[in-house]
């Protein structure tokens, strides 16, 4: 997701939930829209465009950035409209988890990451014992952000980041990472004609934005530069680094499958509750498949991605290293899952509970201005379910007698309505 780094978690806790911006997504759509339909105000829009990149070339200018590698950058730049849509997209319907899991451990990307894992054997094992990285995680995040190099996005990264720095809810982001690919440039670590990727500028096989690039880079190969285009060392090293950085424990596991007992309080699923698995344990949370054993001297936290109806996983502390690679619980459940599955693990034992309809974007809205309106705290009512939603929710389920689990169906929100309109 694009691979969006470490340092645009703020960002991604958005970008991620809805699922968009996917250079593997974007590369099916049309490069840019500008110069086909010109709105009236489309001129007017150039114009300001061209007034800002004046006035961020002085700011960019005072950053260190030379005036010939900012003109160098900017020519036959424009507002790409394209990146602005993507930037303001909201689903009308946001996926369900199970849909997006599904599709994104295919049988193509499980196949091909496990061959792509003996044809680079010898470097993969190189990694693993410098980062303390285990490979299939490697071959997950490749597999998941580019099918492992094939769709790498195609839009001008300088051009993308710019739009978003002109306009739009991201206009920070863009900026800071417009100012490191600038950098990149200025450095001369890429030319101007590899900086090619994602709408929200996400770059190479992992697909690193800027700042992650400067950050956690490595020139593996010992050519001097730092290829994440293409140069595989590079991008596993940087990969494996990054996630190193983010604090990964060399050895442990990202988490299993668990199932819970009988009558079980649904509402400890909550990322906030955090207890070792020897806790865990005596309170009747078993493995789904083996035992919970080996990890019992680790932390973790109950996960209920389709509510308590579906698979239950315990999550641990590489997990959330994978979750600082994009803030998404369907992303960082799908590397998980692809990468045990490229390693030879099974199926999910647990069965999605795939016949509930997903909310619209009207639901989402309505559940969070009934949940206001019955004296709950939803959060801002921005049609996202996030961690505040969900909470809110559970307090809701608790008051009416309901497992507590945080996620809301089409049934509950029905119920939701009618206890409502009774008030
Ligand atoms: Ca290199």
């Amino acid at each position: 997701m694009r691979g969006f780094g470490r340092a645009a978690i703020g960002l991604l806790a958005t970008i991620g939930v809805v699922m968009v911006g996917h250079g593997g997504e974007l590369s099916a759509q049309p490069e840019s829209t500008r110069n086909v339909s010109p709105e009236p105000s489309t001129a007017s829009r150039e114009r300001d465009f061209v007034q800002w990149i004046n006035e961020f070339r002085a700011e960019a200018l005072a950053q260190g950035i030379s005036g010939a590698t900012f003109d160098f950058a900017f020519a036959d730049v424009g507002l790409n409209q394209s990146v602005l849509d993507s930037n303001e997209k909201q689903p009308e319907f946001e996926r369900q988890i199970w849909t997006y899991v599904a599709g994104a451990v295919s049988t193509y990307r499980i196949e091909q990451g496990q061959k792509l894992l003996r044809q680079h054997k010898a470097l993969l094992d190189d990694i693993q014992q410098s980062y303390g990285v285990d490979r299939q995680y490697l071959m997950a995040i490749w597999g998941l952000e580019t099918s492992f190099g094939k769709v790498k996005g195609n839009i001008y990264a300088v051009e993308a980041l710019a739009s978003l720095a002109f306009r739009g809810r991201r206009t920070a982001y863009g900026r800071r990472e417009l100012l490191a690919l600038l950098t990149i440039l200025e450095k001369g670590y890429a030319t101007k004609f590899q900086l090619f990727g994602s709408w929200a500028g996400a770059m190479g096989h992992t697909q690193f934005i800027p700042s992650a690039y400067l950050a956690y880079g490595v020139d593996h190969d010992g050519d001097g530069k730092r290829d994440l285009w293409s140069s595989l060392p590079d991008v596993f090293a940087s990969t494996a680094n990054y996630l190193s950085q983010a604090r990964w424990r060399p050895g442990q596991t990202w988490g299993r499958e668990v199932v819970l007992p009988e009558g079980f309080d649904y509402s400890l699923a909550d990322r906030t509750i955090v207890k070792s698995v020897a806790d865990w344990t005596k309170r009747g949370v078993r493995a789904a498949r083996g035992t919970l054993e080996s990890d019992k001297n680790i932390v973790g936290v109950l996960l209920l991605p389709g509510g308590y109806n579906g698979p239950a996983f315990l999550v641990y502390h590489n997990y959330r290293a994978l979750m600082t690679y994009n803030n998404s619980t369907a992303y960082a459940l799908a590397v998980a899952h692809l990468a045990d599955r490229i390693k030879g693990g099974a199926t999910f034992k647990g069965t999605w509970p795939v016949d509930e309809p997903a909310l619209s974007k009207a639901d989402r809205f309505d559940l969070q201005g009934l949940l206001i309106a019955l004296g709950y705290d939803p959060g801002e009512a921005d049609g996202i379910v996030g961690q505040k939603t969900r909470a809110a929710f559970r307090l809701y389920q608790q008051d009416i007698g309901e497992p507590a689990d945080g996620f809301p169906t089409q049934t509950l929100l029905a119920r939701l309505r009618r206890d409502t309109a009774q008030e």
